[in-house]
């Protein structure tokens, strides 16, 4: 059987991985458009604290979560060091004391059925800066030794490279679905014709496009993330990711270099401009939560579209309307997290073998329709 997947950024990147991995035959098309979600994605590994209380969705991170050590393990056998990958541990904060008691319990909790979350315990203030000195002085934080921080472009970049030496043939440009008779049977690059028994669109935000002329609607859409980099001059490579109750959040990449992340602007269309709105808000969050990163040098603003699927759930599996059809899609603000998983269980549909997860919680039809006269 012949597979062809359809967008590289994690996830397509990990579907094309484990299918080669399985000895299928496949091509991995990606255009890499700017606004790529997995490019801008500065990572934190770490979803048991999330106020999300969606059972798929948290089937589907901790699971993500917990393929990482499997994952990078396997990489390394193949050279891929530079995964962006390590184990720092994270710090969730709260001003409220109740509330950080409450995250305590929680982690606790979760630390029975998830022991890969590690280590938990309560600091206090002093402790807190100990770890991570730059936070402002009045925080008190959980501390979880298990979650991780992953930088989005080199984990897709080791992905790739290992699936290339495991035989995908990667292939740059926009990829069009060539469908005879109600089943897809290639793709069309510029004319170039790949013939495929199989085809993954794992095109993120843009995957409305793709399907779009098979007369199917695609729902998935982009969500706008403004993320910024600094340096610092000190060495920051073990300090822990700072986990604040709001959407934002702070990681290190060492040598100095912090990431401060993200908006999460719904409605923002295919618009990758960095925004004085958008970066002053992250700005903001940043000295109020890390007040001693006022001497730091802002190096880059990076922004990413995550796709988002409706409730904000994500998707995979066949699509019904086709043959030969199979989508992944609507990873949201968790992909780094559950991307990597995610295709190795799409990997499993797509070979008709089962997976760890049931894609019937997950349903392709959520975020693809059939485009009908009436609709
Ligand atoms: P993408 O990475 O967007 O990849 C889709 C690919 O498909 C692109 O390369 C595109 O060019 C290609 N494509 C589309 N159409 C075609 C076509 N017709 N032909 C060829 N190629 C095509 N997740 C976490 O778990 N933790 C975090 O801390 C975190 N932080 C984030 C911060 C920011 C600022 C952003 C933007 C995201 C963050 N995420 C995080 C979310 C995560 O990055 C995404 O959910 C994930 O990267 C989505 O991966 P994807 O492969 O589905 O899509």
């Amino acid at each position: 059987t012949s597979f062809n997947i359809i967008g590289g950024g994690i996830l397509g990147a990990s579907t094309a991985f484990h299918l080669a991995k399985l000895g299928h035959k496949v091509t991995l098309i990606d255009e890499c458009h700017a606004g790529q979600a997995t490019g801008a994605g500065a990572g934190i590994i770490g979803p048991w604290l999330s106020q999300r209380r969606n059972k798929a969705w948290y089937a589907l991170a901790s699971n993500g979560a917990k393929y990482y050590e499997e994952l990078i393990a396997m990489l390394e056998e193949f050279g891929e060091t530079d995964t962006g990958y390590k184990k720092v541990g994270s710090l969730h904060i709260h001003d409220l004391e109740h509330r950080l008691e409450k995250k305590h319990e929680l982690a606790l909790q979760r630390q029975e059925t998830a022991p890969e979350l590690g280590e938990v315990s309560l600091l206090d203030e002093e402790e807190t800066q100990k770890l991570f000195p730059l936070i402002a002085k009045d925080k008190k934080a959980v501390h979880i030794t298990g979650s991780a921080r992953v930088n989005g472009r080199n984990l897709r970049s080791a992905l790739i490279r290992a699936s290339e030496k495991l035989g995908v043939k990667m292939v740059h440009g926009v990829a069009e679905l060539a469908e005879e008779n109600g089943v897809v049977n290639g793709a069309y690059v510029d004319k170039e014709f790949y013939a495929a028994d199989k085809t993954a669109v794992t095109a993120g935000a843009w995957s409305k496009f793709l399907l779009e002329p098979l007369g199917l609607q695609g729902l998935v859409e982009p969500q706008k993330g403004q993320i910024l980099h600094f340096r610092i001059n000190e060495e920051n490579d073990h300090w822990p990711v700072i986990m604040p109750p709001s959407e934002y959040y702070l990681l290190n990449f060492g040598r100095g270099h912090v990431v401060f992340g993200a908006t999460r602007e719904d409605n923002s269309g295919f618009d990758i401009r960095p925004t004085v709105q958008g970066v002053s808000q992250v700005l903001q969050a940043a000295l109020e939560i890390a007040p001693g990163l006022k001497d730091a040098e802002l190096i880059e603003t990076r922004v990413g579209l995550r796709p988002t699927a409706p409730e904000f759930l994500p998707v995979y599996g066949r699509i019904p309307y086709k043959e030969g059809l199979y989508i992944a899609d609507g990873l949201g603000a968790s992909g780094l997290t559950a991307g990597p998983f995610l295709g190795k269980e799409l990997a499993q549909v797509m070979t008709e073998s089962e997976g760890l997860l049931d894609p019937i919680n997950y349903p392709v039809e959520r975020a693809v329709k059939e485009i009908t006269k009436d609709s």
